[in-house]
């Protein structure tokens, strides 16, 4: 067996698929280094999930030229829902269609490969993938992810907060706006019904096509709005502005939480980039105007970008999978 592990990212439209050397990125960075990888199509439901998952290990190993119990010390699977990582077990997970029963996905894998496998949380994942990647050691670190919802993934000295109701992170349902839209949790105005991507698609519709959705590799209806509001367009600059204020909420609530180093901006609408950033970070120093007590804690110079165009809970996730010593 090989010092390799796998790492898989299913989503909803998407699965992405790492095979990773573990410290084996620039000489001495103690980083991962990706070796290959395999993108497919997710099929829904649990059948479909097992499968998706068998034929992305399967695609990478072939690639590598051995089978997966060959290659890999462990995999790891990142999902969009509740995961319990003790069982290995999918608890909810409502975009995969897997209705309400549970889905035991690695023992059904194991049923094929006899390989150790973990479960996590995508973003929970997403936050490990990143701050490797990003070299940050044992930093405590909010990974903020940005996409059809808004969660967070907290590292606190290199280590997940999951908490005992394997809710710590989930901010996209902090209620922000008491007169704000009704969310998909019954609640009003929370953080993810006013800013995630769900919400810039409802308020500026894509009528050009011009910027492919996430999923299809751009950063879908907040490329265009960001691209609207650079080139002047009011009416973008005020919808634009009004979802940085409520990102810098998130931000704030995250570092005025847990004290966090770092909160890295991820999720599909993070592919927007640098202008994403600066709004955000034109919001927090805006709010530290009037405040001693904010301007003290420099939130806005603590704002990072996931690493653009890399599979960042793939490899989280594949991170998790690492035997222990
Ligand atoms: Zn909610």
């Amino acid at each position: 067996m090989s010092g390799l592990l796998a790492g898989l990212d299913i989503g909803g439209s998407k699965v992405q698929a790492v095979a990773v050397e573990r410290g084996g990125g620039a000489a001495g960075s103690g980083r991962s280094q990706v070796v290959e990888e395999v993108r497919l199509a997710t099929a829904l439901g649990a059948d479909g999930v097992v499968r998706t998952a068998q034929r992305a290990l399967a695609g990478l190993a072939e690639r590598l030229g051995a089978r997966p119990p060959e290659l890999f010390a462990g995999v790891g699977i990142g999902v969009p829902g509740l995961v319990d990582p003790e069982r290995g077990v999918v608890v909810q997970a409502v975009n995969l269609g897997l209705g309400a029963g549970e889905l035991d996905l690695a023992r059904r894998l194991r049923e094929t490969w006899d390989l150790p496998i973990v479960l996590e949380n995508d973003v929970n994942a997403g936050a490990l993938g990143a701050a490797d990647h990003l070299g940050l050691g044992e930093q405590d670190v909010a990974y903020l992810s940005i996409g059809t919802g808004i969660a967070a993934g907290i590292l606190l000295a290199g280590q997940l907060r999951r908490g005992p109701h394997l809710a710590a992170g989930e901010i996209g349902h902090v209620p922000v706006d008491p007169a704000g839209p009704v969310c998909a949790c019954g609640q009003h105005g929370c953080l993810e019904a006013v800013a995630s991507g769900s919400a810039i698609a409802a308020r500026w519709p894509q009528l050009d096509g011009r910027f492919p959705s996430a999923g299809g590799g751009g950063p879908g209806p907040a490329g265009a709005l960001f691209a609207a509001a650079a080139a002047g367009d009011p009416e973008a600059v005020a919808v634009r502005d009004e979802v940085a204020v409520y990102l810098a909420a998130g931000v704030r609530m995250l570092a005025l939480t847990v004290d966090v180093d770092l909160v890295i901006l991820g999720g599909g609408v993070a592919e927007v980039g640098e202008p994403l950033r600066a709004a955000v970070a034109d919001q927090l120093r805006g709010q530290a105007v009037g405040s001693a007590f904010l301007r003290g804690l420099d939130l806005a110079g603590r704002l990072r970008l996931a690493p653009a165009g890399t599979p960042v809970a793939a490899i989280g996730a594949a991170l998790l999978a690492q035997p222990l010593p």
